[in-house]
């Protein structure tokens, strides 16, 4: 496209900003968590129903959709997509499209994110003469823990047609609309663990004839914390636990404790020595004859979210065709979340990136969360002037 397309498609987002607003409101009335996205995927199946699209529901037998756009010309096909799943959380918002679903809530954006690809299936649906080849939409359910991501692409979602590319992004509380990514790893791996210590119960004052598995379970959290403090400290990984049940009352010692856990790694490499070397201190901790510590890792970690230069240089340039320059920049460190966006792109080229809703709001997951509408022109536009630049590259 030349400069000229580039502003005739920013302002036809631009100009249908208020329709994806409403959306979006919508949306945001119907969270639900993940794979049980049953309102929102029959929202997002009517709306590109209505818009001309014929649509795959129930994709992978989840609540995943997906939808083709065809330019009718012979080239690559290039994937969008949104996440759709909402999170546990009470909504402490007082606006007027406030959850209707108690105790669920979009306290991640991900009903931004739809509207988001809603918008860029509408205005690039009437755009078929800029592109040469296909546009696969993906509405994918379950990335809050549930790697919708893996079980869509086991279910053939990067098939018929196979996907080239794909790219997505995710809103971020740094200044409005700055758009930002990375090379290499963007986003952290995530694991998350569950620590079994069967101790010896029995009464307080028979110390010798018990074993207090709480006793384990501190010394487990000491000697993790030990390992965080002696790995390179240039290459970023964390351990947190956030759970610690064992005990009702003051002269009992307990029988077992359990302990949950996450690690987050950029390296792969950093990743599996950490799940090894954890792995080693839950058994030492926990040697005795009265005493045995077991671990079990998630069967889905999510790996680190990993971008390569061609995506990256994408998304570059089509930032930059909209927004100010000082706006459009390289991390210089990953950030420790993480996205199950990270399982595409093992698969295929791409990039991950973020836009900026402003800084000092609250930050997703927080229950006075909230999606900026105003970004959604700029998300939509580099969204769909990536996939564009991929498809007609030569
Ligand atoms: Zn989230
Ligand atoms: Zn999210």
């Amino acid at each position: 496209m030349n400069s000229k397309e580039n502003n005739e498609l920013y302002s036809a987002f631009k100009a249908s900003q208020p329709e994806f607003a409403k959306i979006r409101h919508d949306l945001h009335q119907i969270p639900e968590i993940k794979f049980k996205e049953v309102k929102t995927a029959a929202y997002i199946a009517g709306y590109l129903r209505d818009i001309g699209y014929t649509v795959q529901t129930d994709f992978g037998g989840t609540t995943g959709i997906v939808a083709l756009l065809d330019s009718g010309k012979p080239g690559k096909t290039v994937a969008i997509r949104a996440d759709m799943d909402a999170l546990p959380i009470c909504e402490k918002n007082t606006i007027e499209y406030k959850s209707q679903h108690e105790g669920m809530m979009h306290a991640c954006g991900h009903d931004g994110h739809m509207a988001t690809v809603l918008m860029a299936a509408k205005v690039l649906g009437q755009n078929t003469d800029k592109f040469q080849g296909r546009v696969k939409f993906i509405f994918q359910p379950a990335e809050e823990g549930g790697a919708g991501a893996k079980v869509l692409i086991e279910a053939g979602v990067l098939e018929n047609p196979k996907v080239d590319a794909i790219f997505g992004y995710h809103n971020m509380p740094i200044p409005k609309g700055d758009v930002v990514t990375r090379l290499g790893p963007l986003l952290a791996s995530s694991d998350s663990f569950e620590i079994q210590i069967q101790g010896k119960g029995g009464h307080a004052a028979w110390p010798h004839l018990t074993h207090n598995p709480i006793i384990d379970g501190a010394n487990i959290i000491q000697n993790l914390l030990t390992l965080i403090s002696q790995k390179n400290p240039t290459d970023a990984a964390l351990i947190n636990i956030g759970a610690f049940h064992a005990g009702t009352v003051n002269n009992v010692v307990p029988d077992t404790a359990v302990l949950l856990g996450t690690l987050r790694t950029v390296s792969p490499t950093t990743r599996e020595s950490l799940k090894q070397k954890i792995t080693a201190i839950v058994e030492n901790c926990c040697n005795s004859v009265d005493s045995k510590g077991t671990i079990k890792f998630s069967e889905v970690g999510y790996p680190s979210t990993v971008n390569a230069q061609k995506g990256v240089d994408i998304v570059l340039k089509s930032a930059r065709e909209i927004v100010a320059p000082e706006k459009v920049y390289l991390l210089e460190h990953p950030v420790i979340g993480s996205e199950d966006f990270s399982f595409y792109l093992e698969k295929i080229p791409g990039c991950f990136f973020f836009v900026g809703i402003g800084h000092n709001k609250p930050s997703p997951h927080a229950p006075d969360y909230n999606f900026d509408d105003d970004i959604l022109p700029t998300a939509a536009y580099v969204l769909t002037s990536s996939a564009i630049a991929f498809l007609n590259e030569k």
